[in-house]
């Protein structure tokens, strides 16, 4: 239970904030055409080795959630999702989604197309991913021979997610369900990594969610393909054997884990705040993943 650190999400009115996770802020609307619906907020925050830091990314949250509307949009046709508007009150201009309160399956439906981070660690351990058996002879980094649907359960905040295999699913959500969640997890993934490949970016895995509206159907909501949520990276210095340059967070985790920052990983303590250069680069690496991405101009 290493995390701490959300400060009070800020007051919106004729909203209620529900929820703050280590990134964003969750609030119900209250009154008007939107009465009920949510209000996603997405904050300057950033959060590296399950802390939450003390120094925001100026612009991420508005990057993210551009990001996410481009994705969203792109993925039409595949899948409904949860946006209704982004009409939002001045003060999350930017960087708030009005969307559909659905029930929320209780599943981070991941998909990979090569192998790193946690499925990386449980195929050395194991030799599979989620029950799923791979080939021998995978490095960080390597392509797998077909993308796989490797679920987690969610964690409590500061925890772990932690891996579990597709009868799990099956377990906690019923049979067609599972089926229909891991079937519309390998589509989304499927699309969006032929997207980024013809922008030079290899998508290596994402995490999406899943909602039930009333009648049943199955809305992707959440953020969808960000780098707070996937790994993108730079196709042209794709590698297997070591870890991959990435447009996330790699420039806070390689700061905070240089003998620059001061700090012991292993210590419990919190990281130190981040110096304004690498503040900089990383708000600058995010730029570039969207710029890249989208062929927009952020
Ligand atoms: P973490 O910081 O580890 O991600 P978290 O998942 O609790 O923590 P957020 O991701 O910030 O925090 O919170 C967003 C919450 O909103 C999640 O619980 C997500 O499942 C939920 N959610 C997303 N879209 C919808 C929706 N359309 N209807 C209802 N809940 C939603
Ligand atoms: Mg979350």
């Amino acid at each position: 239970m290493a995390d701490h650190n959300i400060p009070d999400a800020p007051a919106l009115e004729g909203a209620t904030h529900l929820h703050s996770g280590k990134v964003r802020d969750l609030y119900r609307i209250e009154s008007g055409e939107h009465a009920g619906r949510l209000l996603m907020v997405a904050s300057d925050r950033i959060s590296a080795y399950d802390f939450v830091l003390d120094t925001t990314i100026p612009d991420k949250g508005e990057i993210l959630t551009r990001m996410s509307l481009w994705w969203f949009d792109q993925l039409k046709g595949l899948v409904a999702h949860h946006v209704v508007s982004t009409d939002v009150p001045e003060a999350v201009r930017g960087r708030a989604v009005i969307c559909e309160a659905l029930e929320m399956y209780p599943v981070e439906c991941v998909a990979r197309g090569y192998l790193t981070g946690s499925g990386l660690l449980d195929y050395r351990l194991h030799g599979e991913v989620c029950g799923i058996r791979l080939p021998a002879g995978l490095q960080d980094g390597s392509r797998l021979p077909e993308p796989i649907f490797t679920p987690a359960t969610k964690a409590a905040i500061g925890d772990h997610d932690e891996n579990v295999d597709y009868e799990a699913v099956v377990e906690a959500v019923g049979d067609d369900e599972a089926a229909e969640l891991r079937m519309l997890t390998m589509e989304v993934y499927g699309r969006a990594h032929e997207l980024a490949k013809t922008r030079g970016i290899i998508l290596a895995d994402t995490k999406v969610e899943f909602g039930a509206r009333p009648d049943g159907t199955t809305v992707l909501a959440d953020e969808v393909l960000t780098p707070d949520s996937s790994r993108f990276w730079p196709a042209d210095q794709w590698q297997p054997g070591r870890a991959q340059p990435s447009y996330d967070k790699q420039i806070v985790r390689d700061w905070l884990t240089s003998p620059e920052s001061g700090w012991d990983r292993t210590s419990g303590e919190a990281p130190p705040p981040l110096p304004p250069e690498v503040v900089e680069r990383t708000r600058s690496r995010y730029v570039e993943a969207y710029e890249r991405l989208t062929g927009e101009t952020f």
